[in-house]
C-alpha cells in the first residue's frame, strides 16, 4: 500500500487543531475502505472537535495543495468514501442537534449525528426523520445527505433530498454559505448574498439544459446518480439550492449544518404478506399493489425464506407468516392514521390478488394469496428475519463474495418482472448467481452477484454484467443508481445513462463549485474506470504474508490456516459502530474511535496479514494498541452480520506478541493465576495485604500495572473444596412440575423451545450432573458454587465435582486466563487436563455445569479450536451454564424446585458471553421460576470489567466509561431493595466498585428462596 507523505500538512494540522490528527499508516489503513470493494489510502485523518476546526482543516489542506474527503460512518457501497485525500471524520465529535423546532417539525443538526441517535432523541417529541435506511444505526446525516440516501418507506416520505430544508456548507474557496430555498429569478426568498453569483450560474445551467434534463433524467423516484440538475431546471417544483449539495458525495463542499424536515411517528401498521408461486409474478404484481398506496412493499425471496427456516430461532417467525413454499413474498405495509382504513386496504389487497388470479386453493403458478400480519411483535420479528437472512447470505466463507455494483438499479414498475428475469439470465451467462431482496415498491431491488475479485476472469465478468445491466436499465428509462450513489462504481457509466451533454453539465457544476478539485476528486465526474484494480481492496499483488496461527481457522481460506480469510469476512458494513441496541462494540461506544471498533480492528489485521503495514505488523505496538480496548466480549461473534469474531482474533495477536516478547509481569500474574491460586488462597491473609497496607496498591500499580484505584478480588481461606458435595446433593425422587412443595413453576413451551439444548443422555436416568468449579468462584466467591450445589441437590440431582484425572491436587481450569494473555500452549495444557477429567462424564451423557460464563463457554468455543480431538467436541456438546441447565430441565418438566415466593424485584445484568451464546433467555426463565419475583433486565452492553481489563492502570478509565454507558447508572437508579443479579465475576466487581451495591449470582438467589 503506497504511502504519500505530507509532512507540512501534518505539522500544521497538529499545531492548529485540538481534535484528533493522525497520519500513521495504521490509522490511514483503517480509513482506506468503505463498504465497497475499493481501497484508497488517505493522506491522513482529522476528527475536528468543532465546525470551526473542520473549516481550519480544509483551509490548511487547500494551502498545502491536498484534497479533502468528508466522511461520516464510512458505510457507502459505491466507493465514494475512499480517496487519496485528507479525511475529515465528522462522526466522532460533530454530532449534536443544534436546533429543534417541535411545532414547526424541523431540526438543525451537525453532519456527524447518526440517524438512529437522532431519532431516539426525537421520539419523545413524537417525531422522526423518516428516511429509514438499513444502516440507520451508524449512518450519519452528513453521509445520508452526501449520498441522497433512501429508506424502505420512500413511497410515503420521499428520499433524503425531499427532507432536507437547507444546508450550511464550507466551499472550496474557504467561504461558508447557507444553501436553501430560492424563489424564481432569485427573489422571495433570495439566496444567501454570498451565493448569488453561484446561484445565478447554477440556475442558468438548469435553464440551458432543461430539455435535456426532461429527456434524459430517469423517470423513477429512485434516481441518485449524477448531480441533481433537475432541482435547477425552471420547471422544478421547488428551487432549493441545498438540493444540489444533496447527493453530491462530498465533491462540492463540506456540510456543517443540515436542516431537516421531521414527521410524526408512524402509528400502528397492517401488513399483508402476498405469496407467489413464481418470482416473476411477484415482480409483475408490484405495479398493481402500489396503487393501494402502501408505505412499503418489500421483497423476500425463496432463498431468504429457506435460509431463515434453517435457523432454529427464526423458524417460528417464518412459520407464522409464510404459508407453504412460495418463490417470493411481498410484504405490503399500510400505515394510515385510521386503523379501519388500513384494514380496508388489506381487504382490497386480498381482492387484488384474487383479481390477478391468485388463490390459496389453486395449484401451480397461480397458487398464492395474502397472509395478514397485524401483530406489531410479529412485524418486528419479520423485520429481524429479513435482516438476518441477508446477513447469512453475506457471510459466505469462501473467497468469492456477493459484490455490490448493480445492486440498486431502479426501473419503472411495469418493467420490473422483465428486468429481474433478464438480469438473472445475465448472471447465469457469466457463471454466477444472486439473491433478490428489498424495495419492490419503487422498482429498486437489491442483488449482488457472487464474484472473487482477486481473479481476472471475475473482474471481467463484473464489467460485462455491469455493462449489460446498465444498458438494460437505460432501455427501461430506469436509474443505474437507485440508492447507493455513484462513487467509483457508477460514475464511469454516466455517459450511457445521462448522455454526453449532461455529463458535461455535471462537470460544469463541479468546476463552478470547486475549480481546483479540492473535494473528493474522481467521483461523479472525471472518474477512473470502475474496474481499475489499483483501486480495489484486493488490488494487484494482494497476497497473504506467511503467518502461523495458533487457533483453528480451517473453515476459511488464506494464510495462517485461514486466519486471513476470517479477517477478510469484514465487509465494512459498519454494524459494529451502532451506538445503542445490541451489545457490539463496547469499546467503540466508549471512545467512538475507528481504532476501537470491530471493523477498525479487522481492517488493521487484514492489512497486517497482507503485508500492507510493513514488516512484523502483527506483533507491532500499533497492533497491540488496536487490540488494547477489545474486551473480548464476543458480541461481534454473534452480532456482526458476517460473524467476525474479534475475541478469537485478539488471541492470535496476543499469542504472536507473547511468543516474540514474552509476558510482562501484569500478564504473568493474570495468566498464571490458576497455577498460583491454591497457594495464594492458603496464604489469604498475606495475599490480601495489597488492599490493606497503605501504599501497597500504588506500589502494585508501579510494579505490576494493577490500578491502585481498584481493590483486587479477595482471596478466601474458605475456598470451595472438591469434596463439598455429598452432604448437600442427595438424589431425589423424580418429580413433575407443579407437584409438591412451594413451586415447581413450569416454563412455557415457547420459552423452553428457545433454550439451547446440549445433548443429554444417560444423565437423565441417574439425574447425575458434574460441576466444573472455575478458579474465580472457587477462590473468590465459593458461596456461589455452594449455592449451585444446594440448588441442584434440591432439584434432585446427584452433583459431582470434576476433579483431575491424573490424581494431582491442583483444581481444574479451563485455560481462559492463559488465552487472555496469549499463552495458548499453557491454555491447551489446562484444557487437556480438564478434558481428561470431563470426557468420561460427557461420554455417559452427564451434563457438565459451570457458573462463570467465560470459563464454561471456553469448552464450547476456544477449547475445540485448540484441542482438536473427539473429547473436546464431546465435552463441548455437554457443557452448559447452570441456568441453561435448569431452564432446560424445567422446560422439559424434569425439574421441581421448592422455591418460596420472593415478593420483590430483581434487576438482571447479563454477562457478555451469556449474550453472545444466547443464554439470556435461560437466566430470565430461571428467575421467573421464583414466585412473585418481578424481573427487569438491564439494557446493557459490556460492564467494562472484562476479566483483567478493568484492573489495568492503562485501561481502567475506559473500563469505567463502559460501565457508565448504561449498567452503572441503571444500578444506581434501582430501588435500594432491588436484588441485582449478575452471573459474571467481573460484572459483580464492576457493579460493586461503580455503585457500592452488591450483585449476586443467580444460584444464590435461588438458594435464598430454597431456604426461605
Ligand atoms: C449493509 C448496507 C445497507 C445499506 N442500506 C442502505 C439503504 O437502505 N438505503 C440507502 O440509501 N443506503 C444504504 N446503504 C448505503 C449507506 O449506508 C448510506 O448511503 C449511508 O447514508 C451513508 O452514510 P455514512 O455516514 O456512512 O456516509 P459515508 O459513507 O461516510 O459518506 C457518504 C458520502 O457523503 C459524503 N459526506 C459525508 N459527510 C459529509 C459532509 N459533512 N459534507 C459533505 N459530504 C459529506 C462523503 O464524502 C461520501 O461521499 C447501505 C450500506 C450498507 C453497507
Ligand atoms: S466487523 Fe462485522 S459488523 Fe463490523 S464492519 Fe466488519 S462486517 Fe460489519
Ligand atoms: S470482542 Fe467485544 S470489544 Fe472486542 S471487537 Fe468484538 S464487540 Fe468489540
Amino acid at each position: 500500500m503506497a504511502v504519500t507523505l505530507a509532512p507540512g500538512l501534518e505539522r500544521r494540522l497538529k499545531a492548529e487543531i485540538s481534535g484528533d490528527v493522525r497520519f500513521d499508516r495504521f490509522t490511514c489503513g483503517r480509513y482506506a475502505t468503505d463498504a465497497s470493494h475499493y481501497q484508497m489510502l488517505p493522506l491522513g485523518v482529522v476528527a475536528p472537535r468543532s465546525v470551526a476546526e473542520a473549516e481550519r482543516a480544509i483551509a490548511i489542506a487547500r494551502a498545502e495543495k491536498v484534497t479533502v474527503l468528508p466522511r461520516g460512518g464510512g458505510t457507502s457501497q459505491s466507493g465514494q468514501t475512499v480517496n487519496h485525500s485528507l479525511v475529515i471524520d465528522c462522526s466522532k465529535y460533530l454530532n449534536r442537534i443544534l436546533d429543534l423546532d417541535i411545532a414547526g417539525r424541523r431540526c438543525v443538526v451537525e453532519p456527524g449525528i447518526v440517524l438512529d441517535d437522532l431519532n431516539r432523541k426525537l421520539k419523545r417529541h413524537g417525531l422522526w426523520f423518516p428516511v429509514d435506511i438499513s444502516t440507520a444505526s451508524r449512518a450519519t446525516i452528513g453521509g445520508m445527505a452526501g449520498n441522497n440516501s433512501c429508506g424502505a418507506r420512500s413511497l410515503r416520505y420521499g428520499v433524503t433530498r425531499d427532507n432536507v430544508l437547507s444546508i450550511d456548507a464550507v466551499l472550496a474557496d474557504g467561504s461558508a454559505a447557507h444553501f436553501g430555498p430560492v424563489g424564481a429569478a432569485l427573489r422571495d426568498p433570495a439566496p444567501d448574498p454570498k451565493l448569488r453569483p453561484l446561484a445565478e450560474d447554477l440556475l442558468a445551467i438548469g435553464l440551458r439544459e432543461s430539455d435535456e434534463i426532461a429527456a434524459r433524467f430517469p423517470k423513477v423516484q429512485r434516481r441518485v446518480g449524477g448531480y441533481n440538475l433537475d432541482a435547477l431546471a425552471p420547471n422544478a417544483p421547488l428551487h432549493n439550492l441545498a438540493h444540489i449539495l444533496v447527493g453530491s458525495e462530498g465533491t462540492l463542499g463540506f456540510s456543517t449544518r443540515i436542516e431537516l424536515k421531521l414527521w410524526p411517528l408512524l402509528g400502528r401498521r397492517a401488513v399483508g404478506a402476498c405469496h407467489f408461486a413464481r418470482f416473476y409474478d411477484a415482480m409483475a404484481a408490484a405495479q398493481h399493489i402500489v396503487k393501494l398506496k402502501p408505505i412499503a412493499v418489500e421483497l423476500v425471496d425463496r432463498t431468504m425464506i429457506e435460509l431463515a427456516r434453517g435457523i432454529d430461532m427464526f423458524r417460528p417467525t417464518v412459520d407464522a407468516f409464510v404459508r407453504g413454499a412460495p418463490d417470493a413474498v411481498l410484504l405490503v405495509e399500510f400505515a394510515e392514521d385510521d386503523w379501519d382504513e388500513n384494514l380496508g386496504r388489506l381487504r382490497r389487497l386480498e381482492d387484488l390478488m384474487g383479481d390477478l388470479g391468485f388463490a390459496w386453493s389453486n395449484s401451480g403458478a397461480k397458487w398464492g394469496g395474502v397472509a395478514q400480519v397485524l401483530d406489531p411483535k410479529l412485524q418486528a420479528a419479520i423485520n429481524e428475519v429479513r435482516t438476518a437472512g441477508l446477513n447469512i447470505m453475506m457471510s459466505m466463507k469462501e473467497e468469492g463474495k456477493p459484490v455490490s455494483f448493480v445492486e440498486d438499479c431502479a426501473v419503472p414498475l411495469e418493467h420490473l418482472a422483465e428486468y429481474t428475469a433478464r438480469l438473472t439470465s445475465v448472471f447465469e451467462k457469466h457463471g454466477t448467481r444472486g439473491t433478490w431482496y428489498a424495495h419492490a415498491s419503487v422498482g429498486c431491488l437489491h442483488v449482488r452477484p457472487v464474484l472473487n475479485l482477486r481473479l481476472d476472469k471475475d473482474k471481467q465478468a463484473m464489467r460485462a454484467i455491469a455493462e449489460e445491466a446498465f444498458a438494460m436499465v437505460a432501455q427501461y428509462k430506469g436509474s443505474h443508481s437507485g440508492e447507493h450513489g455513484d462513487g467509483l462504481v457508477r460514475s464511469e457509466f454516466h455517459k450511457p445513462m445521462f448522455g454526453e451533454r449532461l455529463v458535461h453539465a455535471f462537470e460544469e457544476v463541479k468546476d463552478r463549485f470547486d475549480p481546483g478539485g479540492l473535494f473528493n476528486p474522481g467521483k461523479i465526474v472525471r472518474a477512473p474506470k470502475f474496474d481499475d484494480r489499483t483501486n480495489f481492496r484486493y488490488g494487484p499483488g494482494y497476497h497473504g504474508e506467511p503467518t502461523t496461527a495458533v487457533l483453528d481457522w480451517s473453515a476459511y481460506p488464506g494464510v495462517g490456516g485461514g486466519f486471513q480469510g476470517a479477517v477478510e469476512m469484514c465487509n465494512n458494513n459498519g454494524a459494529c459502530r451502532a451506538l445503542a441496541g445490541g451489545v457490539m462494540c463496547p469499546s467503540y461506544r466508549a471512545t467512538r474511535d475507528e481504532k476501537d471498533v470491530t471493523r477498525g480492528r479487522a481492517n488493521t489485521l487484514r492489512l497486517a496479514l497482507t503485508g500492507q503495514l510493513g514488516p512484523n505488523a502483527l506483533t507491532s505496538d500499533e497492533m497491540a494498541e488496536t487490540m488494547k480496548l477489545c474486551v473480548s466480549c464476543k458480541a461481534c461473534r454473534r452480532e456482526c452480520p458476517t460473524g467476525v469474531d474479534m475475541a478469537r482474533m485478539k488471541i492470535e495477536v496476543q499469542a504472536a506478541r507473547a511468543a516474540k516478547y514474552g509476558l510482562r509481569l501484569h500478564s504473568r500474574l493474570v495468566g498464571f493465576l490458576p497455577r498460583y491460586a491454591p497457594v495464594a488462597a492458603r496464604l489469604a491473609w498475606l495475599s490480601n495485604l495489597r488492599d490493606v497496607i497503605p501504599g501497597a496498591a500504588a506500589l502494585s500499580e508501579s510494579i505490576a500495572e494493577f490500578s491502585s484505584r481498584r481493590t483486587l478480588p479477595r482471596w478466601r481461606s474458605d475456598w470451595f473444596r472438591d469434596s463439598e458435595t455429598s452432604k448437600n446433593s442427595l438424589p431425589r425422587m423424580r418429580g413433575r412440575v407443579g407437584e409438591g412443595e412451594a413451586t415447581g413453576t413450569a416454563l412455557k413451551d415457547k420459552e423452553a423451545a428457545s433454550l439451547p439444548s446440549p445433548a443429554s443422555g444417560g444423565g437423565e436416568e441417574t439425574r447425575e450432573v458434574v460441576l466444573f468449579a472455575d478458579t474465580f468462584n472457587r477462590y473468590f466467591e465459593p458461596e456461589n458454587l455452594r449455592a449451585a450445589v444446594n440448588v441442584l441437590g434440591a432439584g434432585g440431582y446427584r452433583v459431582r465435582v470434576a476433579t483431575p484425572a491424573d490424581g494431582t491436587s491442583r483444581p481444574l481450569c479451563c485455560g481462559r486466563t492463559f488465552l487472555a494473555v496469549g499463552r495458548v500452549d499453557e491454555a491447551r495444557r489446562e484444557a487437556e487436563r480438564s478434558l481428561a477429567a470431563l470426557a468420561p462424564y460427557a461420554s455417559r451423557g452427564v451434563p457438565i455445569i459451570g457458573l462463570e460464563p467465560s470459563c464454561l463457554y471456553s469448552f464450547r468455543d476456544e477449547i475445540p479450536a485448540i484441542v482438536k480431538d473427539g473429547r473436546s467436541a464431546d465435552v463441548a456438546g455437554h457443557a452448559v451454564l447452570f441456568e441453561e441447565f435448569l431452564a432446560r430441565e424445567a422446560g422439559a418438566g424434569r425439574l421441581v424446585l421448592p422455591l418460596a415466593p420472593l415478593a420483590g424485584r430483581a434487576l438482571l445484568h447479563g454477562h457478555c458471553h451469556q449474550k453472545s451464546f444466547d443464554a439470556m433467555g435461560a437466566v430470565q426463565a430461571v428467575l421467573k421460576l421464583v414466585p412473585e419475583l418481578a424481573l427487569e433486565t438491564i439494557e446493557s452492553s459490556c460492564c467494562g470489567m472484562a476479566g483483567s481489563f478493568g484492573y489495568h492502570a492503562d485501561t481502567i478509565d475506559v473500563s469505567l466509561a463502559m460501565g457508565e454507558l448504561s449498567l452503572l447508572p441503571a444500578v444506581r437508579n434501582a430501588p435500594a431493595e432491588a436484588i441485582i443479579v449478575a452471573d459474571g465475576t467481573s460484572c459483580r466487581h464492576q457493579i460493586k466498585d461503580g455503585t457500592g451495591r452488591a450483585a449476586i449470582h443467580v444460584a444464590r438467589l435461588l438458594e435464598r428462596c430454597l431456604g426461605a
